[in-house]
């Protein structure tokens, strides 16, 4: 029987701890406020920014919500991120995304201010993540590396395979993993001969969006499988990118969904914030 690694309960942990230090600073008068943007009324987002906003009051962070009607013009998006860039009250901005089409992202991930980047997509906190200097993480990434270190699992000289290459997923975690001594391949969709890549995997990172893909053929026996994927199947209920019932039995732990990778990113959101103080 694997270990289930229990991303609820880490993320819980964290969510504690950053409460304690929210509290230190409240004492030494300090607050931690983050502006909050969501452009039009997609239902996913909507649930996404409820729970930021409860994590924040969780923890004790201020939040601004601005809820943006989806005509909003560009220009004017840009000018809210940088009033907001210029406020010394607030020391996170977080745009929800997707943005609407007549909306550059990149453009708007560019404005914000890289010192209030906390979800770090800007360019500049990448390359601070690829250079090894100090920076804002994003945060399913910075997730998984917690849960991995919280549940004692060693990364470095460990065979890392990540599957996915995306800019908020695949190619963080590869350079988190790096960062880490792990020995890092990345896999994606013109990678020859896939299981014969992913079976050399002491860590299988997996962030492919393909529900249920990983079946066990993929898997060496022992292994450690991280599933970032989230989809809803025929029944609406929440499955990975990895076959659960058929690679559980084979490996040594796993990330469930819903329960594993998903609780560990408002987490490390609400991380990100508390040390957007220093
Ligand atoms: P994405 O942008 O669609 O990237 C998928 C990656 O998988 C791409 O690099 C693609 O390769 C690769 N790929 C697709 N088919 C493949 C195949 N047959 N063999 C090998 N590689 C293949 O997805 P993402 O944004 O990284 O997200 C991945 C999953 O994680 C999704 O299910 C998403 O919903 C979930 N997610 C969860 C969280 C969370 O908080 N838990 C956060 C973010 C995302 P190419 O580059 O060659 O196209």
């Amino acid at each position: 029987m694997a270990f289930i690694i229990d991303g609820k309960k880490i993320s819980n942990e964290i969510k504690d701890e950053l409460k304690e230090k929210v509290a230190e600073y409240k004492q030494a008068g300090k607050e931690i406020t983050l502006a909050v943007i969501q452009v039009g009324h997609d239902p996913a987002s909507t649930v996404y920014v409820g729970n930021k906003k409860k994590a924040c009051e969780y923890i004790g962070i201020h939040s601004l919500a601005y809820e943006l009607e989806e005509t909003v013009t560009q220009q004017e998006l840009l000018d809210l991120i940088q009033s907001l860039n210029k406020r010394d009250d607030v020391n996170g901005i977080l745009v929800q995304l997707p943005l609407p089409k007549h909306i550059d992202e990149d453009l708007v991930i560019q404005t914000i201010s890289p010192e209030k980047d906390v979800d770090g997509f800007h360019p500049q906190s990448v390359g601070a993540l690829s250079i090894g200097q100090e920076g804002f993480v994003s945060c399913t990434p910075a997730g998984i590396i917690q849960l991995l270190k919280r549940s004692n699992i060693e990364i470095a000289g460990k065979e890392c395979v990540v599957i996915g290459r995306s800019n908020i997923v695949g190619k963080p975690i590869s350079l988190l993993l790096l960062r880490e001594n792990g020995t890092v391949t990345i896999c994606h969709s013109r990678t020859k001969d896939l299981k014969e890549v992913t079976r050399r995997a002491d860590i299988l990172v997996v962030a492919i969006g393909k529900p249920k893909f990983i079946t066990k053929e993929y898997v060496k026996e022992g292994a450690v499988v991280i599933d970032v994927g989230i989809h809803r199947n025929e029944n609406n209920k929440l499955c990975g990118d990895v076959d659960f019932e058929d690679v559980e039995p084979v490996v040594s732990a796993i990330t469930p969904v819903p329960g594993g990778v998903g609780p560990m990113t408002i987490a490390m959101l609400m991380y990100n914030c508390v040390n957007a103080v220093k």
